[in-house]
């Protein structure tokens, strides 16, 4: 269970590790609107202005919590967007207040990494922020376009790399499915993001977590409207184990500490593990998935 305090606007969302974090308002909404993302449409994007109200809060998280507090999660959809200077000084009031704790951490677009220098995000990172979660969702830049998440594969992979070198640890999320059901384009769009994975390796043998999900359409986005008027036709259960395979098929051998994670509940297969060492592995295991859809979770189980 998280551990709340005021200012939070529902509704709040935050990655499943960070099921026990004190969860703290720095922003609200996101400043994007993806064509398939339903999560915070009902919110207009805002950084709130007064610092000493989030410190309250932070503070009024201790007096209540005690020392049980280990993470912060900063929201919502992108806190990685404030300047450098309030994500320094909040991560260090964190860990004044709150003695016990190890982790904070947000969600982050590839471009608001890239707008801070080398030397803010080192900052950031001395201060004990620990892990930024990025929702990359594909690596083929045409996708990216369409889905208007306003980055690139190139600018992905410069902000991982950035990320490492400053000491901040790289949540990478994508999405099976966005490419629509074009079985060619599917298949290289799963090669792209393979490529996107081997690029986004750090130089340096360090965890780096690579976590993909399965696009389902909700009433209230673009995407939702595109397939209404029949502008996009999703993938079949077959077609995501293929994607899936073909990703993992094309990561390169030579990956170091990837660990790989299907467990969302949003997927049809789980699996768990360091990517180069399991990939034989894994690639039976969804092989098994293809040819059989009983070893598949069955919709009733997924969250759609
Ligand atoms: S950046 Fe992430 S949270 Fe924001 S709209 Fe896009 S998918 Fe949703």
């Amino acid at each position: 269970m998280n551990f709340v305090v005021g200012n939070l606007v529902e509704p709040v969302f935050k990655p499943p590790s960070e099921w026990d974090a004190l969860l703290i308002a720095i922003t609200n909404g996101c400043t994007r609107q993806c064509t398939f993302c339903s999560m915070y449409r009902s919110k207009q994007f805002s950084m709130r202005k007064d610092i000493e109200e989030i410190k309250m809060d932070i503070k009024r998280a201790g007096a209540f919590y005690g020392n049980r507090v280990r993470k912060v999660f900063f929201e919502d959809g992108n806190a990685f967007a404030v300047k450098p200077e309030i994500l320094t000084e909040l991560t260090e009031y964190c860990y004044k207040i709150h003695l016990n704790l190890e982790k904070v951490s947000s969600y982050a677009h590839a471009k608001d990494i890239l707008k801070k220098t080398d030397e803010d995000l080192k900052k950031i990172a001395d201060a004990g922020f620990t892990m930024v979660y990025v929702g990359i969702e594909i690596g083929d830049d045409e996708v990216l376009k369409a889905c208007k998440k306003g980055t690139t594969q190139d600018e992905i992979a410069l902000a991982a790399q950035k990320c490492y070198k400053a000491g901040i640890a790289w949540s990478g999320i994508f999405l099976l499915g966005l490419a629509g059901n074009d079985p060619e384009k599917s298949r290289q769009h799963s090669i792209e993001s393979a490529e996107l994975i081997n690029r986004m390796a750090p130089q340096t043998p360090i965890e780096w977590y690579i976590s993909p999900l399965t696009l389902s359409i909700t009433p209230g986005t673009d995407l939702w409207a595109q397939k209404s008027r029949g502008e996009f036709q999703p993938c079949s259960a077959t077609q995501i184990l293929e994607e899936l395979y073909t990703m993992i098929e094309y990561t390169s051998d030579d990956l170091q500490k990837c660990i790989f994670n299907t467990n969302h509940a949003s997927n049809y297969l789980s699996l768990k593990g360091e990517l180069s060492k399991d990939k034989i592995l894994f690639l039976k295991i969804i092989e098994a998935g293809i040819k059989d859809p009983n070893v598949r979770r069955p919709d009733y189980l997924r969250s759609l």
